[in-house]
């Protein structure tokens, strides 16, 4: 791991409850930065604040749930009524549903549109006005998004999911001449096949046995491996913006 000094720092986390959102707030506590975890299971928060504050760190944990605006708007107001204005905004929350196009499931279609593409909408609203002002106080600020390969890769059965990731480099992408003129650097992370809980929700047999024997074929990423990326590229000097990073386990083609 790389040491970064983000003492003075604060951190929101999405998707902290477990993969790369939790790897990234345990290893941005570690650093000195204060991070308040978001996502909807709240005793995975409790248990890994308890592991943060244990290792000498600052968590707190703010369940929340990025489909509901209601508690993003509820969440921004914990997280700012306990820790003041946030410079890092990690956006890991996320879910992969892959089924064939035919079978219409418009359920999974929505949750994945309303996780991977609006969820990161609303926080980035919740906590842009916050970004801002700190570059403008001459501090770094962050907003950090976790895309993944798959925004370039098609799969069969992965259409949705793709999309959405596409939609969310672009959106990355789109930011940044608007944001970086006004010193907020935002970069967006593209990961290859991460070794996390992301596949458990699949509901799709065929398919889980095709990611399993990936897993088996390929030693994937581990979710420490990502949290050591965005713990570097946040760490840089404030001039230094790492605007998009594709990163893949050395044998996945
Ligand atoms: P995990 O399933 O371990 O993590 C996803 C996190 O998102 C969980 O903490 C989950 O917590 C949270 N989450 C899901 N839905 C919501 C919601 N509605 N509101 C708030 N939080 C939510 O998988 P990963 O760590 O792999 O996923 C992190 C990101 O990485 C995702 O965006 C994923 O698409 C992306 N990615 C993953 C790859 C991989 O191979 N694993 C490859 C490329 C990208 P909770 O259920 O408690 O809400």
């Amino acid at each position: 791991m790389s040491f970064a000094d983000l003492t003075g720092r604060t951190a929101v986390v999405t998707g902290a409850a477990s993969g790369m959102g939790a790897a990234t707030a345990r290893l941005l506590a570690a650093q000195g930065a204060r991070v308040a975890l978001l996502a909807r299971r709240t005793e995975r928060l409790t248990e890994l604040v308890d592991k943060i504050t244990a290792e000498g760190g600052q968590a707190l944990a703010v369940t929340t749930d990025v489909t509901d605006q209601a508690s993003v708007d509820a969440a921004a107001e914990r997280v700012q009524g306990a820790y003041g204005a946030v410079d890092l905004v990690v956006a890991a929350a996320g879910v992969m549903l892959p089924n064939p196009i035919a079978d219409g499931r418009l359920d999974e279609w929505t949750r994945m549109i309303d996780t991977n593409l609006t969820g990161v909408l609303r926080v980035i609203r919740a906590f842009t006005p916050d970004l801002l002002a700190a570059a403008d106080a001459g501090r770094a600020a962050d907003l950090v998004t976790i895309s993944s390969i798959g925004a370039h890769v098609t799969f069969p059965d992965f259409a949705v999911y793709s999309a959405t990731k596409a939609a969310l480099t672009h959106l990355a992408a789109g930011l940044r001449p608007e944001l970086g003129p006004r010193d907020v650097r935002v970069t967006n992370i593209e990961p290859g096949l991460t070794d996390t809980e992301l596949p458990a929700h699949v509901d799709n047999p065929g398919l889980s046995d095709l990611i399993d024997s990936m897993f088996t074929a390929i030693p994937a990423l581990t979710s420490e491996d990502v949290a050591d990326l965005v713990a570097y590229t946040v760490s840089r000097p404030r001039h230094v913006n790492l605007r998009q990073v594709v990163v893949l386990p050395t044998r996945q083609a």
